[in-house]
């Protein structure tokens, strides 16, 4: 492509509303534009770096067994009935009516539309297993669309679904597909990592998630040198965890206090309360109602720690859970929010889960809301005061935690940039939907599914977080949008028709980019650093005279002298 006919946008200015270094130099290099809040345009140099992602996604998928279709993008609302999630999916899900008042949404993942064709076409054991996948723009009504593309409301993904006739098929080429996601990361050149994940609106058993590493990313995950990692949301707690033992807040049983009620006005928190008491929030029993599928529970965790509210929905199996509003509080504490403890209250039903954290199982001669408006109870203990029902990993964890693998040493904290999310989803979608196939015995049984999501669109800005520098992008050779550019220093005479000929030639084998312009050398140096072109030659009369041209890899700050004839030989 010559540069002059190329519709490529650069600006000069950083626009300012960019809120990542990615967003920042896919405006400044011409790669997007913002059409409207998480909704992008894709121009022409930024749609060849999202068609070689692909390509490397498509060739690893069909290494694997992958079949490619293509699905609708809007999906009517009977078959996301049958799985319950029209409603449970929320107002993330883009949802539409149709002139006669069918309703409909726009794809946000397609596991109801694809199980949907396999329990019609597929029947018997000899079909399995199948693997179908697509590229597809997906919609998301993310409730705070950022860092451009890589929290759109309209993206680009592929998804993929595997069908199995047993468990173990599934759990082998769950594996597959992991390797097969580990080898797309490392051809576009990652440094990344892959760690536990919750399951979240996906639902099933068990997921991964792949994680560009990036200061910037979104994700905070944990990781320990014997292997163990996870995202936050996911971290396991170790029952005595290092963090824990910042405070030793345990004493001596025998030193276990009377029960002491006190007056705390006004004061709810426990920052206010600890204050008034000159205690630590470690010996706060932080008490949280929530509704789990509609049905009330209370949850403890130590005043220095937080519930996870991830962990805690997969505890207790539930699809929904929210925080308790105000009239369930008052009805089990007969007092108004901010008073609720483990202590004397109200039980709402004879089968009510009070859930403690191993958090507060060492908590001797806690404080915690006295179940009275206005009133905090002193001296509280376990077994003596209170009985959990359960106790259970329901925090989040928290720095100076332990690793809950070797149980060695202390977790990393780090963060990354979520490009691939692989699920086991076992049976929760083909027993929704019925789905079923004849196994060799004749007896019928449900599928068992995985579902695997990549972010096409989110890995191209992924790239950029992770390779850039002052001057621009620097992209890995395997998805760079040209892989060379070619700039005479002026575009006439002699240089004019070597770069010419260098041009012709490197086209055969690769996309190059000639810098036709008639613009100063400075101004198409510091656009192709800004474009990030892995490889630059420039054409000058200097070098010429030695029948070279001038070499320089964008990720190198060498540069060297080439004889033209070997500029055809391998640059990567
Ligand atoms: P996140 O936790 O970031 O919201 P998710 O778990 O909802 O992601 P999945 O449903 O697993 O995402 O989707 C598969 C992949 O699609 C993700 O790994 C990510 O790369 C991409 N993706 C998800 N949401 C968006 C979005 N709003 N914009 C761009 N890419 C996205
Ligand atoms: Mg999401």
């Amino acid at each position: 492509m010559k540069f002059s006919q190329a519709f490529i946008p650069t600006l000069k200015e950083t626009p300012s509303d960019a809120d990542t270094i990615s967003l920042k130099l896919m405006l400044r290099a011409g790669l997007v534009r913002k059409l409207s809040s998480g909704i992008y345009e894709w121009l022409p140099l930024g749609l060849r770096v999202l068609k070689n992602v692909e390509q490397i996604i498509r060739e690893e998928m069909a290494q694997i067994g992958g079949q490619e279709l293509l699905l609708p993008a809007i999906l009517p609302k009977e078959l996301w009935e049958e799985t319950g999630r029209w409603n449970l999916y929320g107002k993330e899900l883009c949802r539409l009516k149709d002139r006669s008042g069918r309703e409909f949404c726009l794809g946000p993942t397609h596991e109801e539309i694809i199980t949907d064709i396999v329990r019609k076409d597929v029947r018997s054991y000899k079909q399995l297993p199948l693997m179908l996948y697509q590229f597809q723009t997906k919609f998301r009504d993310e409730i705070r669309p950022r860092f451009g593309v890589m929290r759109a409301k309209e993206f680009y993904m592929k998804d993929a679904y595997s069908f199995h006739a047993t468990e173990e098929d599934a759990g082998n080429y769950y594996k597959i597909v992991y390797g097969a996601y580990s080898k797309i990361c490392e051809r576009c050149g990652f440094k990344f990592r892959i760690v536990e994940a919750t399951t979240g609106a996906i639902g099933g058993s068990f997921s991964d998630e792949f994680m560009v590493m990036a200061d910037t990313g979104e994700e905070e995950i944990v990781s320990c040198v014997c292997g163990y990692g996870a995202n936050v949301e996911k971290a396991e707690c170790v029952r005595d965890s290092s963090e824990l033992k910042v405070v030793a807040v345990g004493l001596p049983s025998h030193d276990v206090a009377v029960l002491e009620e006190i007056h705390t006005p006004n004061l709810k928190t426990v920052d206010e309360v600890g204050k008034f008491l000159n205690e630590k929030p470690e010996k706060f029993i932080k008490t949280i109602i929530y509704l789990a599928d509609g049905k009330p529970i209370m949850t403890l965790v130590r005043g220095d720690c937080e519930i996870n509210e991830e962990k805690l929905k997969g505890f207790l199996k539930c699809d929904e859970l929210i925080l308790a509003d105000a009239q369930t509080v008052e009805k089990i504490t007969d007092a108004t929010v901010g008073f609720a403890g483990p202590v004397h209250f109200r039980l709402p039903t004879s089968d009510f889960r009070l859930i403690a954290d191993f958090s507060v199982e060492n908590i001797t001669n806690g404080v915690s809301g006295a179940n009275k408006k206005d009133y905090h109870l002193k001296n509280i203990n376990i077994g003596r005061d209170y009985k959990p029902t359960e106790i259970a990993d329901i925090r989040k964890i928290k720095r100076g935690a332990l690793c809950p693998r070797c149980k060695k040493h202390e977790l990393k904290f780090s963060c990354g940039i979520e490009v691939g999310h692989t699920f086991k989803l076992g049976t929760k979608y083909s027993k929704a939907m019925n789905a079923t196939f004849l196994d060799e015995k004749g007896r019928q049984n449900f599928f068992i599914m995985g579902c695997y999501g990549i972010g096409v669109s989110r890995i191209v800005a992924a790239a950029i977080e992770q390779s850039n520098d002052e001057s621009g992008i620097i992209w890995n050779e395997s998805i760079a949008p040209y892989k060379a550019i070619i700039i005479p220093i002026s575009y006439e005479g002699k240089v004019k028709d070597v770069s010419d000929e260098i041009y012709e030639k490197l086209s055969q084998k690769y996309d190059v980019l000639l810098d036709d312009r008639d613009e100063r050398a400075g101004v198409k140096f510091k656009d192709a650093d800004l474009l990030g072109i892995p490889v630059r030659i420039t054409v000058s009369e200097k070098t010429l005279k030695e029948n070279k041209v001038e070499i320089k890899y964008r990720n190198k700050n060498s540069v060297n002298l080439l004889a033209i004839e070997k500029v055809l030989d391998n640059f990567f």
